[in-house]
C-alpha cells in the first residue's frame, strides 16, 4: 500500500508522531529510489512537501521561538514541542529529491557556514589513515553522531539524504558496518526511525543487548529469566502508574516509556522543560519507591537520572564484578555472535557522548589499528578521548561527520 500525505493541520502529539510515521515510510521509498538511481515519485516529494506544512503550521508556542509548536496531549494537558530537527531535515530531504546533492550542500552551508570545508579537511585526514583500505568494521552511534539530535527519540526519523550518504559508505568502504544506539530496537525504536535499507547495516540497539544482523535475523544477549520476569513486572507496574491522569504525560513527551533488551526508561521531562521541576522529581521518587518495592535489596536493578529520562537498568556480572551493561559490553557481544574478527582492523568507531567511549575501548583494547571521530564541543570529552585514542578526530556537527564519509564513498552514486 502506498502512503501519500495531504495537507491537515495537527494539533495533537498523536497526530504529530503519526505523521513522522508516515514520513518515514515515504523516506524509505525515496532511498531505495536514489540509491537505484530512479527518479523519486513526484508524489513522495508532493507528501514531505505537505508533512512540512503541517508541521509549520500547527499551533504556535507562546516562546517565539521559530519551530516550537504546542500540541494537545489529551482535553486537559498539552505539551511545548521544538521541532527544529523534524522541519530541518524534512525541508533538506525535499531540495535533495527535487534537485540533488549540490543543491543541498549549499543549503547546509547557508546552515552553517564553513561547514562543508570542514568536512572536505575530515575526509582527507581519514584519507590520509585508512588509504583505500576497506574498514573490518564501521562502529558508530547515531543520535548526534551520524544523525543531527532530536529531542524526541519517537520523531527523530532519518532523512533520505542521510540514509543514502550512510548507505554507499557503508557498501563501498566496511565489511561490518554498525549501529550501535542505547535506545530500543523496536516498539517504537531504532527500526521505527530508521530509512537505511535492511541488511545495510547491523542495527544494534539497547547498547548492543539486541540487533538485526545484516541477513536481517534478530539476536540478542540472554539475561537469566528470573530478571527479564523482574523487568516484565516492574514494566507493567510502570504502566498502571502512567494510567493515571496525572502521571499520563510522562508516557507522551520525551522519550516516553520505551522498554528496551534489559532497561526500562520512563521520561520525566523534556528538552522543553514542559513539566515544573517539583513535579517531575515527585515522579522521579514515585519511580524511585516502585523500582525498590521490586528489588528491595538492590541487587538486580540501577536507576540513573538524566534530568529527562530515568533509565532503570539490568545489571550483568555477580557479586563484585556486578556492573551496567555498557556500549563496549554491546560491541564485545556483537564480536562474539557475529564472528567480526575485531583482532583484525582497520577499525573506525564514532561517538558523541560519554556513553560511546566503552565502544572505543573494547574495540582498541582488541586492535591498535582502530581510528576514531567523536562529534562533540565539550572540552571533557575531548579529553577522554583524546587520552584513549591520540590519533582520533574532533568535530563538531554530525553533518561534518556524515558529509565527510559520503565523500569517502567509492564507486557510482
Ligand atoms: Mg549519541
Amino acid at each position: 500500500m502506498t502512503t501519500t500525505i495531504e495537507e491537515k493541520p495537527i494539533h495533537t502529539l498523536t497526530e504529530f508522531y503519526d505523521l513522522m510515521d508516515q514520513t518515514a515510510q515515504i523516506r524509505r521509498k525515496a532511498t531505495l529510489d536514489v540509491l537505484s538511481n530512479r527518479e523519486p515519485g513526484a508524489s513522495d516529494i508532493t507528501s514531505l512537501r505537505n508533512a512540512l506544512k503541517n508541521l509549520k503550521d500547527a499551533p504556535e508556542a507562546d516562546s517565539g521561538k521559530p519551530f516550537e509548536r504546542h500540541l494537545r496531549m489529551d482535553d486537559d494537558h498539552g505539551v511545548t514541542v521544538d521541532l527544529d530537527y523534524e522541519v530541518t531535515e524534512l525541508a533538506r530531504d525535499i531540495t535533495y529529491l527535487e534537485l540533488g546533492e549540490a543543491a543541498l550542500k549549499l543549503v547546509i552551508e547557508d546552515q552553517t557556514p564553513g561547514l562543508l570545508s570542514q568536512a572536505d579537511q575530515l575526509a582527507q585526514k581519514l584519507t590520509d589513515v585508512l588509504g583505500s583500505a576497506t574498514l573490518r568494521s564501521f562502529i558508530t552511534d547515531r543520535d548526534g553522531t551520524v544523525n543531527n539530535y532530536c529531542g524526541r527519540y519517537r520523531s527523530s526519523i532519518q532523512a533520505t539524504y542521510n540514509a543514502v550518504f550512510l548507505t554507499h559508505f557503508a557498501r563501498s568502504r566496511a565489511t561490518w558496518p554498525i549501529v550501535v544506539t542505547s535506545g530500543p530496537l523496536s516498539g517504537p525504536g531504532l527500526l521505527d526511525v530508521s530509512v537505511i535499507p535492511p541488511k545495510t547495516y547491523v542495527m544494534a540497539a539497547s547498547k548492543g543487548r539486541e540487533y538485526m544482523d545484516l541477513s536481517d535475523n534478530y539476536g540478542s544477549f540472554p539475561a537469566p529469566e528470573e530478571q527479564n520476569r523482574l523487568l516484565q513486572d516492574l514494566h507493567g507496574d510502570l504502566k498502571h502508574l502512567l494510567e493515571q491522569p496525572e502521571q499520563r504525560k510522562y508516557g507522551l513527551i520525551g522519550s516516553g516509556l520505551q522498554v528496551k533488551f534489559g532497561q526500562l526508561t520512563v521520561a520525566r521531562q523534556d528538552i522543553s522543560g514542559s513539566v515544573p521541576e517539583d513535579e517531575s522529581r515527585a515522579f522521579l521518587q514515585a519511580v524511585t519507591d516502585l523500582v525498590e518495592r521490586h528489588d528491595s535489596e538492590g541487587h538486580a536493578l540501577r536507576i540513573e537520572d538524566t534530568g529527562l529520562d530515568i533509565e532503570i537498568i539490568l545489571t550483568i556480572g555477580a557479586g563484585d564484578d556486578r556492573k551496567d551493561f555498557d556500549k563496549g559490553d554491546g560491541v564485545l557481544f556483537l564480536d562474539q555472535e557475529l564472528g567480526l574478527n575485531l583482532d583484525k582492523g582497520p577499525h573506525l568507531v564514532c561517538g558523541d557522548t560519554f556513553s560511546d567511549l566503552p565502544m572505543l575501548r573494547a574495540t582498541l583494547e582488541r586492535c591498535p589499528d582502530t581510528h576514531a571521530v567523536f562529534v562533540t564541543r565539550k572540552p571533557e570529552l575531548h579529553k577522554a578521548v583524546l587520552e584513549l585514542c591520540p590519533k582520533a578526530f574532533l568535530v563538531a556537527e554530525p553533518d561534518i561527520l556524515v558529509l565527510a564519509l559520503h565523500a569517502l564513498s567509492r564507486g557510482p552514486q
